[in-house]
């Protein structure tokens, strides 16, 4: 393994890095101290993540400072103080109750990255129920499953998405009591089944005092994929918050000036825990735009915004590049202080590219939607190895474990040696549960650690390094898809046989979705037969989820028990040695 060039960290620092001294932080943090950082309800009545974030500000100085700054997709802007925020969240957790909506139920918010989307988080962790978002760019199957599986009681969508998405799946939706519509053009709503957001939010109060909340009380539920089964509900509680908390502090720097833009999606989990909920417990200003991915947008965005933190991800650091250095040659980004990626690794060249074009390098952090906030980071103070995820977190140990010939676990000590992350359960954003299933959640531990389905290695000084996935599941453009949700659809069409999805390599998205299909006596393996099932799938699965490919072959191989090999697909499509073939089938 090669790391060279090392990119140095800048020792001219403008504001001296919360982590500036790695070894003196960790060897002295404790998740105790971190959560005295944060003020608790009054009263001593527990810790909720909606104080922290909004009320513990709007009652103290930052009341009038900007919190969140929303830019719509024509260029609106709308501008939310913590104080304007603590109304908002109050209205809506006042809707809530006046909706008989009780502490643990599911509140889900199915939308696009609107101003009502963070009003709706936050009001929910008030009124103590649960708040998971849904990703608007799913299609009708995977929305129904995840409103399905987590029980729904209400969802808040807008006009255009119900109607092309949910109205069809009421029916299949008995826990769905309310619907709350957002009206497209801001207008109200009256649609049957329905109630209108803006109209309920006029009538409620802007007062509302936080019951007392158990930092133990279920805060927030979050959707993976896995290899099988259907997607699972990762469980996070309220005092996750002390680590969205602190590793905003530490991975991400934040200072008491910063403007912050977070570019992920609320539907994923970044996109909650530092795109709600870490920038607004540090008082900072947050950035969040509606629109897509548009690289001359963006610079604009980060110049005229004077963006000085920016959390982004791999894929659009690959488009920014593929756009070239002219582009970024035409802003002024000197306010641009700390520039960070996540959810993909992250090539060396991107490192080095965030050099070339803004002047400092782009740093790397690991984590996932189970640990609820970063865990592994190159921090604003370490000299980056191009390629390396970076090093634990204070209060975070993380290690390199393989299974033993006798079925248990053991840590790996020799450096450069590949095998499973794990990590050491006891940090706050721990998740506590999969949403029902207490099977699924139980195997992710063994030996006293939480296995985290990665394969990595850690070098001589402990910089961890990833390798790839452990498992089939599929990451493309950020997002993690499990191939059992694509192939149980494409095998619900008429014509199809047997489905095997694979992720294929790809320059950009890093992955994408790729499917082989056997068709059923009587099909042929046409063009037209190849369009029809695309469109199905996406048609089903939304844009993000649906294949990229779908490839005919006679049959598909699997083991002797009938278990389609995607392990073997996969290493035909890219040439590579087959592996042990023992399992498969005749
Ligand atoms: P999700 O739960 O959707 O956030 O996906 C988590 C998975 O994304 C991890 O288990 C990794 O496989 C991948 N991932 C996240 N961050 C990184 C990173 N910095 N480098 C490599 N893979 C990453």
């Amino acid at each position: 393994m090669s790391w060279e060039p090392i990119v140095k960290s800048r020792r001219d620092w403008e504001v001296v890095p919360h982590l500036h001294d790695y070894g003196d932080i960790r060897s002295s943090f404790s998740w105790e101290r971190a959560r005295q950082e944060l003020d608790g309800l009054p009263g001593g009545e527990g810790l909720n993540i909606a104080y922290e974030a909004v009320d513990r500000h709007a009652t103290g100085r930052l009341r009038d400072h900007l919190a969140l700054r929303w830019i719509g997709r024509n260029g609106e802007v709308q501008d939310y103080t913590y104080g304007r925020l603590q109304e908002l969240t109050n209205r809506f957790a006042n809707v809530l109750q006046h909706l008989g909506v009780a502490k643990g139920d599911r509140v889900y918010v199915l939308a696009g990255r609107i101003p009502e989307l963070y009003i709706t988080a936050l009001g929910t962790l008030k009124n103590r129920s649960v708040f998971c978002p849904l990703f608007s760019a799913f299609g009708p199957e995977p929305i129904r499953a995840r409103l399905g599986i987590g029980q729904a009681k209400v969802l808040v969508t807008t006009e255009s998405l119900y109607h092309r998405k949910v109205e069809a799946l009421r029916a299949s939706l008995p826990h769905l009591q309310e619907v709350l519509l957002v009206g497209d053009a801001h207008k109200p709503t009256n649609v049957p089944g329905t109630k209108d957001y803006y109209w309920l939010m006029a009538e409620a109060s802007d007062r509302f005092a936080i019951q007392p909340t158990d930092p133990e009380d279920m805060a927030l539920l979050h959707f993976t994929s896995g290899t099988t089964g259907t997607p699972k509900g990762a469980v996070h509680v309220h005092q996750a918050v002390v680590a969205h908390h602190i590793t905003g502090k530490l991975a991400l720097d934040f200072h008491k000036e910063d403007i912050f833009w977070c570019t992920a999606d609320p539907g994923w989990v970044t996109g909650t825990s530092y795109g709600i909920i870490a920038p607004l417990t540090n008082g900072i200003t947050s950035i969040v735009d509606e629109a897509e991915f548009d690289a001359d947008r963006w610079y604009r965005i980060l110049e005229e915004q004077r963006v000085s933190v920016w959390y982004t991800a791999p894929t659009a650091i690959r488009m920014m590049m593929k756009a070239g250095l002219e582009p970024v040659r035409k802003h002024d980004l000197r306010a641009l202080r700390f520039l960070a990626s996540v959810g993909e690794p992250l090539n060396p060249e991107a490192v080095v590219w965030g050099q070339q074009a803004f002047g400092r390098p782009f740093h790397d952090n690991w984590w996932q939607t189970e640990t609820g906030g970063i865990m592994v980071a190159n921090y604003a103070a370490m000299d980056i190895r191009p390629g390396s995820m970076g090093r634990p977190l204070p209060g975070i140990e993380a290690a390199i474990v393989r299974k033993t010939s006798e079925g248990g676990i053991e840590v790996v000590r020799e450096p450069e040696v590949q095998g499973e992350l794990a990590l050491r359960p006891g940090w706050p954003s721990m998740f506590r549960a999969y949403w029902n299933e207490a099977e699924r959640y139980q195997k992710c531990f063994a030996g006293g650690f939480y296995l985290t389905g990665d394969l990595a290695k850690r070098d001589k000084d402990g910089y961890f390094w990833f390798v790839g996935r452990a498992d089939d599941v599929i990451k493309t453009s950020g997002h993690l898809i499990g191939p059992f949700e694509v192939e149980s659809i494409l095998l619900e069409h008429k014509a199809v046989a047997e489905a095997g999805v694979i992720g294929k390599p790809d320059p950009v998205a890093m992955e994408v979705v790729k499917a082989f299909v056997s068709l059923k006596d009587g099909y042929e393996p046409t063009r037209e037969l190849q369009r029809e099932l695309m469109g199905f799938a996406r048609a089903r699965l939304g844009a993000v989820v649906a294949p990229k490919e779908i490839e005919f072959l006679p049959s598909l191989p699997k083991t002797r028990s009938g278990k389609i090999m995607r392990r073997l697909l996969k290493a035909r499509e890219l040439g590579l040695p087959e592996g042990d073939t023992s399992t498969l089938e005749g």
